[in-house]
């Protein structure tokens, strides 16, 4: 009997996890992360329900949070096996896991601090019985929001990566083998075709991970593992497409001259990683094709700069334009006037110049990290320019300056927006509903049995009318918790 469990990304777009079992193996596709609602933590404190110190195999679809920021708590667990996926989404996944580590880690110390401040001001005068009543709740509290692993867990995690080439088979479990398929969305992100041997049958489970849009620079367009008997299917935009790459690269460039004529910071808010590197990409490419002259692009984050040097290491990934810069002496990421930051005070010094540089900065939603500083200089100046380029949660001040705010704070500080802000919608590192569609049209004739995850529940719900339109497939919507029999 195979069964399929599905222990997060069902009916949300955080928490990837599938546990696969035989009667002679047990693997895992994903442990990420919930982020985002306020249970998050919850869920990520709750374990699937197997034994995570003796899965046979583990796979690892992509290098995002939300899908390996879990997987520290299988060495915790006892885990002692291997974890398969591209040599690139290995060494992504280290910078992610040490850093969200290291995050983690930074927020208990702070929710402490707070705490014991707070704490000694309301203890004051009150009763003994009151105040072992507080102390109780404050630590349940802070047992809650410990973190989930710590960075020497991580450390021992690293070992257990096993890399795995697209389009290589690799036996991962007892009747169990995996391949590795392009999926366009982060550098070493993949679909996963599992092919199983149950006595005489052979089944194949096809797990989308994230698909990314065709088009999308560097990497290779997604590529469809046919054929599937079952097929997991992300369903993040399902109920949308996307506005077109090539309309949103054209008003890049037009803000870019723009700048260039009135001699204005271009400042962008980047996640660093895959957002960051596709952005100067872009840039390379006006100015390669002589669109725009060589102007100063500086990447100031420290991830974003560790993970822009991982893509002149993984050159196997490259599609075929990144490929011939390279056969032309030329990196995809470097061109005349990139350049990178190595300190607080070189990021600061930028601040100095009042004109003329494009900075791409994290984080991605200005909640936090070098970008405030950026934001806090050039939001006052008429000259300057903000390019939103990604998704901006409610609540942070990305989207405050999204919604046109006429003052916003950072730092305490009443800060006056004079700059302009642009808001640019094309360069999503997810396929659209028409891009999922097009992705399952290889598996048609296989006439897989469907299971939409990674997604709310309206957008799932509009995508699998579109697949039962187009293909005449019928979606199954799992929960956290259901298990299949396939
Ligand atoms: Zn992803």
């Amino acid at each position: 009997m195979i069964q399929l469990a599905f222990y997060g990304a069902a009916g949300e777009v955080t928490g990837s996890c599938y546990v696969l079992s035989t009667d002679r193996a047990q693997v895992m596709v994903d442990m990420g992360m919930f982020q985002g609602e306020k249970d998050a933590d919850e869920k990520n404190r709750r374990l699937p329900a197997v034994e995570l110190g003796k899965l046979d195999a583990v796979v690892l679809t992509h290098a995002h949070l939300d899908h390996c920021g879990r997987l520290p708590l299988l060495v915790q667990h006892g885990y002692r096996g291997r974890i398969h996926c591209t040599a690139a989404t290995a060494d992504v996944a280290e910078i992610i896991l040490r850093d969200s580590a290291y995050l983690q880690k930074e927020d208990y110390e702070r929710a402490l601090r707070h705490r014991g401040n707070h704490k000694r001001q309301k203890n004051h005068g009150a009763s003994n019985h009151k105040q072992s009543r507080n102390n109780i709740q404050e630590r349940n509290r802070s047992d809650r929001e410990a973190p989930l692993y710590t960075e020497q867990e991580v450390e021992r995690l690293l070992p257990h990566f096993s890399p795995l080439g697209y389009g290589q088979t690799a036996a991962i479990a007892e009747g169990i083998s995996i391949t590795l398929f392009d999926a366009g969305h982060i550098l070493g992100a993949s679909s996963v075709r599992m092919t199983i041997q149950d006595g005489e049958r052979t089944m194949n489970v096809v797990f989308s991970g994230d698909v990314g849009p065709v088009g999308a620079p560097i990497l290779r367009d997604p590529r469809t593992p046919a054929p599937a008997d079952v097929l997991l299917l992300e369903s993040t935009y399902g109920d949308r497409d996307h506005r077109s790459l090539d309309a949103t690269r054209d008003e890049l460039l037009a803000i870019l001259k723009q700048a260039e004529a009135s001699h204005g910071n271009v400042i962008i808010p980047a996640f660093a990683v895959g957002r960051t590197q596709d952005i100067v990409f872009h840039i390379g490419e006006f100015i390669r094709a002589g669109k725009l002259d060589p102007t100063p692009v500086i990447i100031d984050s420290p991830m974003a700069v560790s993970v822009t040097q991982l893509y002149a290491r993984h050159t196997q990934v490259y599609d075929e334009r990144a490929v011939e810069l390279l056969h032309q002496q030329m990196k995809p990421l470097s061109f005349p006037g990139v350049r990178f930051t190595h300190s607080v005070e070189e990021s600061k010094g930028l601040n100095d110049v009042k004109g003329g540089q494009v900075i791409v900065s994290a984080n991605g939603m200005c909640t936090g990290g070098r970008i405030l500083h950026h934001l806090r200089h050039n939001l006052p100046d008429p000259n300057a320019h903000v390019v939103i380029v990604g998704y901006q949660g409610n609540g942070t001040l990305g989207r405050r300056l999204v919604d046109g705010a006429k003052f916003v704070s950072i730092f305490g500080n009443d800060i006056k927006v004079r700059a302009k802000t642009h808001t640019l919608g094309g360069f999503s590192a997810h396929a659209g509903q028409t891009g999922l569609a097009n992705w399952v049209e290889p598996l048609q004739s296989s006439n897989p049995r469907l299971f939409l995850t990674h997604g709310e529940d309206g957008p799932r719900r509009e995508l699998a009318n579109v697949l039962q339109k187009r293909y005449a497939l019928s979606a199954t919507f799992p929960q956290y918790g259901n298990i299949a029999t396939l």
